[in-house]
């Protein structure tokens, strides 16, 4: 094209353009095409190794495993764009997890845990969200604009419940598993969270049967697809302007 008008040369990269940009991932970036973003926290990591199992088992290890799950189904989706608060066994504090949560703009928020009993049974499963009832006096906003770091949660605890249930019902049909409820508590990252935010604690560790089952890639990939059916039921809600509110705490 050495012997073309320079104009021909432009308009050739002004039509090239114009047919690209009716594909919107070319011109706004995929970040910008799957802009729900869930923030998956793999509870523990590095020192931390969280409860232990038989075997040497570590929570460290397990969450990771269900969140590597859970952010494949949610890809799946082609709706949602996971993101990791650590991807590799790293120490990362509270602070930082809800930090980064709320610096990358997280439009949901899912901790992963798992417990310890001392009980012959099976704990199943629970999901925690933080609620007003819950939360132990704080400091007194300095001013009316700035929301305190550890209030971050407020606006949104009722999403959190919402979300929370949705995921329950899920997980039921999903896992055979029976589920300890939903329920509210104090818990310091998820007061942190400036979105909707829930903490999934999956069996004790110390269970025999609920730590081999958490240890196969089946039952792992059923609480991530279960999650995920949660979290686009949510989704779907939120996109119409529902807010369910449970009458009675579960
Ligand atoms: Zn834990």
């Amino acid at each position: 094209m050495r012997n073309d008008p320079w104009y021909r040369n432009l308009a050739l990269i002004g039509l090239t353009a114009a047919v690209l940009c009716f594909w919107p991932a070319v011109c706004m970036g995929q970040d910008d095409v799957k802009a729900y973003k869930v923030i998956v926290d793999p509870g523990h990591g590095g020192q931390d190794t969280g409860s232990k199992g038989p075997g040497g088992l570590l929570e460290k290890n397990i969450t990771m495993a269900l969140a590597k799950k859970l952010v494949q189904a949610l890809e799946e989706t082609g709706k949602v764009r996971p993101e990791l608060t650590r991807t590799d066994d790293q120490a990362v504090s509270l602070d930082d997890r809800a930090g980064l949560a709320n610096h990358n703009h997280g439009d949901l928020f899912i901790s992963l845990h798992l417990g310890t009993t001392f009980a012959p049974d099976p704990t199943g499963f629970s999901i925690y969200y933080w609620s007003p009832t819950t939360a132990s006096p704080t400091a007194t906003p300095s001013s009316n604009t700035v929301r305190p770091w550890d209030q971050e949660q407020e606006p949104y605890w009722e999403k959190s419940r919402m979300l929370a249930s949705l995921m329950r019902e899920e997980l039921l049909w999903s896992i055979p598993w029976a589920s300890g409820g939903v329920l509210p508590a104090d818990i310091y990252l998820l007061r942190r969270a400036r979105m909707p935010a829930v903490m999934l604690e999956l069996g004790s560790l110390n269970h025999l049967e609920e730590a081999a089952q958490l240890q196969k890639p089946e039952f792992q990939a059923a609480v991530a697809k279960a999650v995920t059916q949660g979290i686009i039921k949510y989704r779907s809600l939120e996109e119409k302007g529902i807010l369910i509110r449970p009458k009675t705490p579960e």
